[in-house]
């Protein structure tokens, strides 16, 4: 049964107030949402092997992002722009697997996917193999709201977003710098994930990575793929990370939403079964996803690694950020 939910959006009045505030990477498309008090936010930066591996910058990062994102709720922030907005921070952090801390494939260069999707309108944008962008989710906006299709490739797809406006660093071989050695590298990958419910109750989704190390120029992984990694409808909205191949071969994230939604059975159960006996038992590889309902439900599933670095916050729930699952 779908509940179809008012939903008030103040255009400009918002704008006005927010713009004395934390101002919106997208600000002229703020949108307010004040239909109900709920809101919910949950961000992932990859799996994790040795909860000790996490540094202390890592963490004060998800912290902050994971603040900021619940702050731009309570204001009644779209879910699209939260996503946007805290997945920036994450991409010029350097301190994750996604923008300035992109890993490099094997000919030593950057290769970044991004996507995201809104779950109300069922739209969605993604970039794969970009070389230069700084901000590849900033890409796959453009895709989306600028463009008629949805995914964008390699340099010719590049040179076109860029042609729409999105920034392109001059000197990628610098501005680049991998957030740790791959040898020494203690996130399978520290890509990074968020998913929102704004008091409008819609959701979104995004994700964005620079690939794991050691992979091959050209290859593209789950992180731009919807239903791979991002997912987001009217139901629920969902992130993935781990070995993207599989996650691409399983439709992950559409497999677990539909499997709640057609089941019947919780989000929790439909992603612990895709994630442990799909990707885990059958497949035998890493991986975890993030994912909430538009009745706020927080879920968190991994297999083979210690957990996902994970920070959350609701109207109900201080921020809170850890590795093991709860
Ligand atoms: N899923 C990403 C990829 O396969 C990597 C990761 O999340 O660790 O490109």
């Amino acid at each position: 049964v779908k509940i179809t939910r008012l939903c008030a959006i103040y255009n400009g009045v918002g704008l006005a107030i927010l713009s004395l505030g934390s101002p919106a990477t997208f600000a002229q498309n703020v949108n307010i949402c004040a239909a109900q008090d709920q809101y919910t936010v949950l961000i992932h930066a990859g799996t994790v092997y040795d909860a000790d591996d996490v540094t202390e910058a890592q963490d004060d990062l998800l912290r902050s992002v994971v603040a900021e994102a619940r702050d731009e709720l309570a204001q009644g922030f779209a879910s699209l722009d939260v996503v946007v907005n805290a997945i920036v921070k994450l991409e010029d952090s350097g301190l994750v697997d996604a923008g300035k801390g992109s890993y490099r494939n094997t000919a030593g260069f950057v290769e970044a996917d991004a996507s995201l999707m809104n779950g109300e309108t069922g739209r969605s944008g993604a970039v794969a193999a970009m070389q230069t962008l700084k901000n590849p989710i900033l890409g796959a906006r453009t895709v989306m709201e600028e463009t008629p299709h949805v995914l964008f490739v390699g340099p010719t797809g590049e040179e076109t977003l860029i042609g729409l406006g999105v920034e392109a660093v001059p000197d990628p071989a610098s501005y680049f710098v991998p957030v740790s050695a791959p040898e020494e590298m203690t996130f399978e990958s520290g890509t990074v994930g968020v998913v929102a419910l704004d008091r409008c109750g819609h959701l979104a989704a995004g994700t964005s990575t620079g690939g794991y190390p050691g992979k091959l120029p050209g290859r593209v992984g789950d992180s731009p793929i919807i239903g791979a990694s991002t997912f987001a409808d009217r139901h629920y909205a969902l992130s993935a990370t781990g070995k993207g191949e599989n996650f691409i071969q399983r439709s992950v994230t559409l497999d677990i939403a539909k499997r709640a939604e057609y089941q019947g059975v919780s989000l929790q159960e439909a992603a612990d079964y895709v994630v442990h006996e799909l990707l885990g038992d059958i497949d035998q590889v890493d991986g975890a996803i993030i994912a909430i309902s538009w009745e706020g439900e927080i879920v968190l599933s991994a297999v083979n690694v210690v957990g996902e670095l994970h920070g959350y916050a609701s109207n109900s729930i201080d921020v809170t950020v850890g590795v093991e699952l709860p």
